[in-house]
């Protein structure tokens, strides 16, 4: 088969459809609404849209689910997590290749997130079966206190499109492991992906009425019907501050427990001590990946003054020789931006930028008219108060700023309402610790571009948000805390 044909069929046997009671639905007003491929602009397929009645019955579903799920053996749960695991990595090929084609990533890339996304399966099949609690007796020994945590009950889950099988499976797998029912509502531009992963998921064994996924062109009112009942008991969201902290006041009447993943603006220090070859390939990682649209992408890179025309030397031959297309073709390794909006704002940073004196270090790339694409930039010679050193760029976008000491260093990085990410390189032991105790963010990667792992908590602080995802901790945001006070 070609390419094409191969494209063309995998497209033709995604699931299109809402889920919900077990069952695949075309949704109650019958209406569709259109995916795209961002590196053609063309439409790719309709996909079922839900609206306000569907989300009722959505929540039917999952409030009926839940007390037999929480009532299942935790190995019975940790075994299904576990075939889930399995069956993603079965179909890494062909997941990736939907998340290529809806999202535009490169292909390698969507193989690496089924593969991230696959493993919150396999570490939550583990941690289902170490939920834990206390005992432990009154301090003045006239009684007995029981400390037990209990799934918290149906969830909803709201996901972004730039990662989108493992911003989802983040959320599913840690509650399904602490026995919570679930709806699902992923991002408009890349329904897809969380469809074909919910269909894995029933094939697996999650039992009907566990997930229910509700794709929509109308987020608002889908999302207002679900967090108003109140049988609904937490909100997880992956997305911008901006919508984060409207669904975090929306959700006060229901008074919900929540989760938040929000925007990042991470930097990027080089100190002077640093292993400039380690620091190019990392800062490579953390700018590139997803063509710059990721949470933890570095957004503002901080060299020291000594290093500073080094790094950018080697930063400019790396990025300027990376080839940009299609997802889908051989050795592409940037592909398109996720929509028009997207291109439109990253032009408007760069060009607020040049007006206040930035210059690329390199002839700008022609990157053709078709589809979304943004040329690889790296920028120099930036003014204070330029837009892409406080909003996040969400494009290959490299500002590089020198600085000339640690504490200069430090409180540059810190000055952003937002705190998810941070990244530096140093050879320095002790400054290795003090300024991953200085920086605020929730994660830091030292002498590393990537810090993503099941194993570890993701998210952030500040304005970046509250919870985390993965770890020991990651199921801990799915589970209540009793306590049983006995006299004896
Ligand atoms: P977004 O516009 O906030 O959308 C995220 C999700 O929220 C989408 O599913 C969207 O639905 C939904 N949504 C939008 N408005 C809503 C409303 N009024 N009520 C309910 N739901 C609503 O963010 P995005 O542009 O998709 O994603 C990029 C952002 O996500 C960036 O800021 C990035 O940093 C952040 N992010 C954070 C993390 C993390 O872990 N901290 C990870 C990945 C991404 P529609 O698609 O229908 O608009």
């Amino acid at each position: 088969m070609s390419t094409n044909e191969t494209e063309l069929q995998v497209i033709s046997e995604a699931k299109k459809l809402l889920l919900f009671g077990g069952a695949w639905q075309p949704g109650s007003a019958g209406n569709t609404f259109s995916v795209e491929d961002p590196s053609t602009g063309t439409e790719l397929c309709q996909v079922a849209d839900a609206g306000p009645e569907d989300a009722r019955a959505a929540m039917d579903s999952a409030a009926t689910a839940q007390a037999k799920w929480a009532a299942r053996p935790p190995r019975e749960r940790a075994e299904i997590l576990r075939r889930a695991y399995e069956l993603l990595m079965q179909h890494q090929d062909d997941l990736a290749l939907l998340i290529t084609l809806e999202n535009g990533k490169p292909l390698a890339e969507s193989r690496g997130e089924v593969a991230y996304g696959a493993d919150f399966f396999r570490w939550f099949a583990e941690e289902a079966v170490r939920i834990d609690g206390r005992y432990n007796t009154a301090p003045n020994g006239q009684g007995r206190y029981l400390v037990m945590k209990q799934p918290i009950g149906p969830c909803l889950f709201i996901t972004p499109w730039n990662f989108p099988i493992a911003m989802g499976c983040r959320k599913i797998a840690p509650a399904a492991a602490a026995g919570c029912s679930m709806i699902v509502k992923p991002a408009e531009q890349t329904p897809l992906t969380m469809l074909a992963l919910a269909e894995q998921l029933m094939e697996a064994g999650f039992p009907p009425g566990v997930l229910n996924v509700l794709p929509t062109s109308n987020p608002g009112s889908l999302v207002d019907a679900i967090i108003d009942d109140r049988r609904l008991r937490k909100l997880s969201f992956t997305g911008s501050t901006e919508v984060g902290k409207h669904l975090a006041a929306r959700s006060a009447a229901n008074l919900l427990k929540l989760s938040m993943e929000l925007g990042g603006n991470a930097p990027f220090i080089v100190f002077d001590d640093a292993n400039i070859e380690q620091a190019v390939a990392g800062a490579v990682i953390a700018k590139m990946r997803n063509a710059g649209q990721a949470c933890v992408a570095a957004n503002r890179f901080y060299v020291h003054e000594s290093v500073a025309d080094q790094f950018t030397s080697a930063l400019s031959d790396q990025i300027y020789t990376m080839r940009i297309g299609r997802g889908t073709e051989k050795g592409v390794q940037v592909g398109p931006l996720i929509d028009a909006a997207g291109k439109h704002k990253v032009e408007s940073l760069v060009a607020d930028a040049v007006r206040r004196g930035a210059r690329q270090t390199n002839d700008p790339f022609n990157v053709g008219s078709l589809g979304y694409f943004s040329p690889p930039t790296v920028l120099v010679d930036i003014a204070p108060g330029s837009r892409l050193l406080q909003e996040e760029i969400f494009g290959p976008v490299a500002p590089i700023v020198t600085f000339k000491t640690d504490d200069e260093a430090i409180a540059k990085a810190n000055d952003t309402p937002n705190g998810l990410v941070s990244y530096f390189y140093t050879q320095n032991l002790s400054r290795a610790i003090n300024v991953s105790e200085a920086l605020e963010a929730g994660m830091i990667g030292v002498n590393r571009g990537f810090v993503s792992d099941a194993a570890a908590p993701f998210g952030g602080v500040k304005h970046s948000g509250f919870g985390r995802e993965g770890g020991h901790e990651g199921i801990e945001e799915y589970l209540e805390v009793k306590y049983v006070a006995m006299s004896i």
